[in-house]
């Protein structure tokens, strides 16, 4: 086949490529040697025991500087080379992470945030209506679209807000660690709904420790994270045995 039609179909394919990743904190290696490719417009679901670097792995696809990426370690988006850009400059070509833990912005309501990051796209007042008409469909009490970004908040609507950050940013990568934490069954429900309902073509990256969020939120693969490695892939089945047997079993056969 001509390279460049090949080329065309892989890019298609494949948005985010890890390749060799070796990750460290301090002196601590906490990913080894991981590759993996991920598809346009697909729901992955990473799971894994604590500690196994699942969290390492968002922020060093967003660019912490605290996490060292190895010199033969290259990270694809979208086919460019993106492992020596800034966090803001991936933020820019389509890549959100939500945090386990979002921090607070003291002076900065999620009103102005989203208004200098849609500026050139959306006018301020289509964009507050959409803004205020998500807030409803998640329950978010409206006086948090105007207070200081995750200042006083409950775990359950500082990740509200994260998701509705994640929507009207359409991405075309969208990672949440841990998007179940800390979060009732009521408000899980309306966030796993809300994101599928919006999902268009953003590539979802979901890191959970419960099969709860897949009653609502489709999935299309799930990666167990054991040690730094990805030890298993699978579909639903497996998230399952997962909720059933936890992860001895795959520590017995790693
Ligand atoms: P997970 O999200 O799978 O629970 P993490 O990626 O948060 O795991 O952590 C993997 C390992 O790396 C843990 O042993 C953790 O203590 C260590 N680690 C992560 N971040 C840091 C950091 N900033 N400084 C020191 N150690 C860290
Ligand atoms: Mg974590």
């Amino acid at each position: 086949m001509n390279k460049n039609i090949f080329d065309k179909i892989e890019s298609i394919l494949y948005m985010l490529e890890l390749k060799n990743l070796t990750i460290t904190v301090g002196r601590k290696r906490i990913i080894r040697n991981l590759n993996y490719s991920f598809s346009s417009g697909k729901t992955y679901i990473i799971m894994g025991p604590n500690g196994s670097g699942k969290s390492t792995l968002a922020k060093t696809i967003i660019g912490d500087p605290a996490y060292k990426l190895a010199p033969e370690g290259q990270i694809f988006f979208n086919r460019q080379l993106i492992s020596s850009l800034s966090p803001n400059e991936r933020a820019k070509k389509g890549i959100f992470v939500s945090f386990q833990f979002p921090l607070s912005l003291t002076g900065v309501s999620l009103y102005q945030l989203l208004r200098i990051a849609m500026e050139k796209k959306m006018d301020p007042l289509s964009l507050r209506k959409k803004i205020d008409a998500y807030a409803q469909e998640l329950d978010l009490n409206k006086d948090l679209l105007s207070r200081s970004l995750n200042e006083g908040t409950s775990g359950g609507e500082k990740k509200k807000l994260e998701v509705l950050q994640a929507v009207i940013l359409q991405p075309k990568l969208a990672i949440f660690d841990e998007i179940d934490t800390g979060v009732d069954i009521d408000a899980l429900k309306l966030i796993t709904t809300f994101l599928e309902k919006y999902k268009r073509n953003t590539t979802y990256i979901i890191i959970t420790h419960h099969d709860l969020i897949l009653r609502y939120l489709k999935m299309d693969e799930a990666l167990i994270f054991v040690n730094g490695q990805v030890k298993y892939t699978g579909n639903y089945e497996l998230v399952k045995k997962i909720e059933k047997e936890g992860y001895r079993h795959f520590y017995e056969r790693s």
